[in-house]
């Protein structure tokens, strides 16, 4: 992948990143669209990173499918698909990791200790290897894209980060990998967190924004609905993922709930004036 890229690089060709778990969906795939509109080439790398899940996780169960992955990949025009073993991207002893020390112990920070830390590390070292110009990430994992921002500019990384837009399905879902462990009944339950997310920003734009009473609707909306049990329901200042404060221009409405054994994740950014 390295002597790839150098050549890119020799030839004066732009390159677009797109890092990914894989078991594509149309979410993966409109940032592969985005790079591909942006960049002479384009390379999607798919790597169940172990290092960014907890003991309790589903590392083992994620979804894996590279010929399906490959073939999708090759429809939206990607270049190149770089999918290495974990023998290949760590060391048995590896020892050096990346970790960001602001916005990591807050949503999901918080919920998964070192996982930001397993996300950083493996997405510098992909940086290092493709050496992209662009880089893609969807605002699906808006904590990971803030972090992945603030490595980028602290560790003076030369590639721009492409914020991605939420693709979700037609009833509202957002599209994840994970989706797939819902069984009906859960897919139903589990569309309560875009509903409850969409509310939410309807009672900010009439009301103002109430931080707890935001809150405490979205809680009670979910529980309503059964085989769902709250991660987290957070409302904080979307660039610094702090509490809101008078000067906060954006609020991050974010949540994570169980439905079923799927931990999902949503969010939706809202302007506060
Ligand atoms: P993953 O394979 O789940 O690690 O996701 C790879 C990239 O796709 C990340 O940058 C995600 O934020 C992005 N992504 C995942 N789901 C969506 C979605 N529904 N809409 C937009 N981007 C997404």
């Amino acid at each position: 992948m390295r002597s790839l890229a150098t050549g890119f690089k020799k030839e004066g060709k732009t390159v677009g990143l797109v890092p990914t778990m894989g078991y594509f969906h149309e979410g993966h795939l409109s940032l592969m669209r985005r790079a591909r509109q942006q960049n002479d080439i384009v390379v999607v790398s798919i790597y169940v990173n172990p290092l960014q899940f907890g003991p309790k996780e589903d590392y083992k169960e994620y979804p894996r499918d590279l010929d399906r992955d490959k073939a999708l990949a090759e429809g939206v025009g990607v270049d190149v698909i770089f999918a290495p073993s974990d023998e290949e991207m760590y060391f048995k002893d590896h020892s050096v990791f990346v970790d960001e020390v602001s916005m990591t112990d807050v949503l999901c920070g918080k919920s998964r200790p070192g996982h930001f830390r397993g996300v950083l590390t493996v997405v510098a070292k992909l940086f290092n290897i493709v050496l992209p110009d662009r880089a893609y990430f969807g605002m699906k994992d808006y904590q990971q894209l803030k972090i992945i921002e603030r490595m980028v500019r602290d560790l003076n990384f030369p590639v721009e980060i492409v914020p991605c837009p939420i693709v979700r399905e037609e009833d509202g879902l957002a599209m994840s990998s994970r989706n797939i462990y819902l069984a009906p009944e859960e897919r139903k339950s589990a569309l309560s967190l875009s509903r409850s997310l969409k509310m939410a920003k309807e009672l900010i734009e009439k009301e103002g924004i109430d931080a707890d009473k935001i809150k405490k609707m979205i809680v009670e909306e979910i529980k309503k609905y059964p085989y769902t049990k709250i991660d987290y329901v957070e409302i904080v200042d979307a660039d610094s993922l702090k509490p809101l404060t008078k000067e906060s221009k954006k609020a991050l409405i974010a949540l994570a709930v169980f439905v079923g054994k799927a931990r999902l994740i949503d969010n939706t950014v809202v302007d506060i004036k």
